[in-house]
């Protein structure tokens, strides 16, 4: 069968293009899913539903492990799960793996809730497979009594060797014929304690020559003498993800499974399980999708974790992460992620998805929503000589060139100015057409400005420009027609506020980190960040609400840390160029 051909996931080294033209106005603002054509699986739900399997009923689960917090690979499943539920009056519940107590925690779990509750869904009430561990229990003593279950005594590693490999049968353990009474009686005693971590397991007694390696005996209990942070000490074996997972599925009412596709060998032994239980209803389905990656970054929990604990990152949070806290604190809305999330689409080919595209779905959404103010991140103090002593004036500045309902705002002028040390040069080459020695450029809401002397410090340091204004010019216009070729931000010195800001850059180098079986570390980007701490704000940024994304005029979106701490601190978001549509012009161009 053809794959879907809404998916424009392609292997990150894929110059070649695809004829992805990237976000449109549409998928941008909001994606109407109504008008895109359905991905294989709800194309799949659509037709169960004419089938009157399932008697109809629509009903998923997003089924996250709470080892740690969500990022944006989860909200493609987050968004298909509860999605695909809503579109068929469904349901959708949040189910946590909570089967191996190592690293699972409470906040976790809690963390998890929030993050799924700000990109837009309903969590509701969690689930937990650990609700379900007493039935798994009595469902294992059922397939012991079928002689579909034994004890094993042999330890991890002679079960791994023992399991052979792809063109080697596996090894039948010595204890695989074990009688049903014998097999019950350690089962219960492993469930009451009497044996240590790893002495023996329970093992579904399937084929040790299955040609799939998953089928061979696999493991549905472990020992481990570990508290759950929810069933405490209650029980020392722990279900495997395999044996616990489809289960879990059935006992909620579960109707599509949908999961990655490094799952998809795992669907002979959901099918298994299922078959040899007696199940309170319909059978559920697993069907497996491609996982979202993204360039210049890692997306599993176990490597971000790896980030944090060595210290290259500072928590779950840092904006730098492509996690729902992180991407949050830096200023990623909810909607972009989902527009984004449903633009790549749902199919099943791996691949990994340019960072610029999403940046192009946030840039997109602040455009339209944030407001504009100015901002100088490294000052340079401007002195007009011509400007009366003493005195303030309001300009009248525009907030959002895209809403004319965001109005204007007054924004102080007056004598001693902050400007950009970028955007003025002593001796400038051809094509700067900003500030120099003689030259006159508009200032943004304000005049024009010409540089009529450079004051310098002993060592040739540029320490402050004497300047003086056209009164005629603040229209935005000289009335003898006379030209400049740039507008500069500014902000009144007198007026302005201290902020802290800080840039980011790519936390990997490498568009894939770890490719080749290398160590993602290896491409870790140590100018990851850049914190600078002496910018100029005009007084209106003071108040912007933790949260909250403003345009720094020419400098890109910026989002007002969450955090108390002083001076405010800005995280910018994004920057104001397109780098996505200079990626398609560079495909397009060979
Ligand atoms: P991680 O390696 O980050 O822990 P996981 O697959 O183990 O990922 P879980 O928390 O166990 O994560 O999974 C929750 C759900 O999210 C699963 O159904 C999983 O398939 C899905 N998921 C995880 N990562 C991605 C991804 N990159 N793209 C799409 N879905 C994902
Ligand atoms: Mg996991």
């Amino acid at each position: 069968m053809a794959e879907p051909s809404e998916d424009s996931a392609r292997p990150a080294t894929d110059a070649g293009g695809t004829g992805d033209v990237g976000a449109s106005e549409d998928d941008r603002n909001g994606a109407p899913e109504h008008r895109r054509p359905l991905d294989f699986i709800r194309k799949q739900v659509v037709s169960d539903g004419e089938a009157g399997t399932f008697a109809g009923r629509v009903q998923t689960r997003f089924p996250p492990e709470p080892n740690g917090y969500l990022h944006i690979g989860h909200a493609k499943s987050v968004c298909l799960n509860f999605g695909v539920a809503a579109e068929h009056g469904g349901v959708c519940r949040l189910r946590f793996d909570d089967t191996n107590p190592a690293g699972e925690d409470a906040d976790y779990a809690r963390g998890i809730a929030e993050d799924i509750a700000w990109l837009g869904f309903e969590p509701g009430t969690p689930m937990h497979a650990s609700d379900y561990f007493q039935q798994l229990y009595e469902w294992a003593e059922h397939l012991v009594h079928k002689g579909l279950a034994y004890v094993d005594d042999q330890d991890a590693e002679t079960i791994s060797t023992a399991r052979g490999d792809f063109t080697t049968p596996g090894v039948d353990s010595p204890w695989r014929d074990r009688s049903a009474e014998e097999n019950l009686r350690l089962l219960r005693e492993m469930r009451a304690g009497h044996f240590g971590d790893g002495e023996k397991v329970l093992r579904a007694r399937i084929d040790m020559a299955h040609p799939n390696m998953l089928m061979r005996d696999p493991v549905m209990y472990r020992i481990r003498h570990a508290g759950h942070f929810r069933t405490g000490d209650e029980w020392c074996i722990y279900p495997t993800y395999d044996w616990a997972h489809g289960q879990s599925d059935a006992v909620e009412g579960v109707t599509h499974s949908l999961c990655t596709l490094e799952f998809e060998g795992n669907r002979q032994l959901y099918d298994w399980y299922l078959e040899h239980l007696p199940l309170p209803g319909d059978r559920p389905r697993q069907t497996e999708f491609a996982r979202l990656n993204l360039t210049h970054t890692v997306m599993s929990k176990r490597a971000l974790g790896a980030l944090i604990d060595t210290g290259l990152v500072d928590g779950w949070d840092d904006p730098r992460l492509p996690t729902l806290r992180g991407l949050r604190r830096r200023g990623y809305p909810p909607e972009a992620i989902r527009a984004f999330c449903a633009h790549v689409g749902v199919a099943r080919i791996n691949g990994v998805h340019e960072i610029e595209l999403l940046e192009s779905f946030v840039r997109t959404h602040h455009n339209r929503f944030a407001l504009r103010r100015m901002a100088v991140l490294r000052p340079l103090e401007v002195v007009i000589g011509n400007w009366p002593a003493g005195e303030v004036e309001y300009r009248a500045a525009v907030n959002n060139p895209e809403d004319s309902a965001a109005g204007t705002r007054e924004v102080p002028f007056s004598g001693r100015l902050w400007i950009e040390r970028d955007d003025f040069m002593v001796d400038p080459p051809r094509k700067f057409y900003r500030l120099a020695p003689g030259r006159e450029v508009r200032l943004r809401a304000g005049y024009f400005l010409r540089c009529d002397d450079v004051e310098t410090g002993p060592g040739g340091e540029v320490i402050r420009l004497h300047c003086s204004y056209d009164p005629e010019t603040g229209g935005g216009q000289a009335p003898d027609g006379r030209k400049v070729r740039a507008t500069i931000h500014w902000v009144s010195a007198d007026h302005a506020g201290d902020a802290a800001v800080a840039l980011y850059d790519r936390l990997f180098t490498d568009p894939v980190p770890g490719a080749d079986g290398r160590d993602p570390l290896e491409s870790h980007n140590p100018a990851s960040r850049e914190l600078i701490t002496s910018a100029k704000v005009e007084p209106e940024l003071l108040d912007t609400p933790p949260g909250e994304v403003v345009q720094f005029e020419r400098l890109g979106y910026f989002a007002r840390d969450t955090g108390p701490g002083s001076p405010v601190l800005f995280h910018r978001t994004v920057g104001l160029r397109d780098e996505w549509a200079n990626i398609l012009k560079r495909r397009e161009s060979g």
